[in-house]
């Protein structure tokens, strides 16, 4: 994964976190075997760094998921909600690998 494509995640990344109103404290980006994404409650965002390799959409869906997570610890109404309003159709993508 080259320097570039690691920033341009974290570009969106940052873009996304002003859109949803959330401030994440530290943003990982490294390989990760079964999840796209994963967040803390102490607000560590880690992203997969093949990440980059999927389209923007799936990107999108990833990390809007786990910065939601900040706001939201669980997958209730309200975040499901919040999901379709911000990544329209994201319940035929999958978190999991
Ligand atoms: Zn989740």
């Amino acid at each position: 994964m080259s320097k570039d494509q690691r920033q341009q995640l974290r570009d969106r990344v940052a873009w996304w976190a002003g859109k949803l109103h959330v401030a994440p404290r530290i943003i990982r980006v490294q390989r990760m075997t079964r999840k796209w994404g994963s967040c803390t409650s102490s607000g560590i965002i880690t992203l997969a760094d093949d990440l980059a390799r999927r389209d923007r959409r799936f990107q999108d869906f990833v990390i809007a998921h786990e910065l939601l997570h900040l706001r939201l610890p669980t997958h209730g109404r309200l975040f499901k909600a919040l999901m379709t309003v911000h990544v329209p159709g994201w319940r035929s993508l999958d978190l999991q690998r």
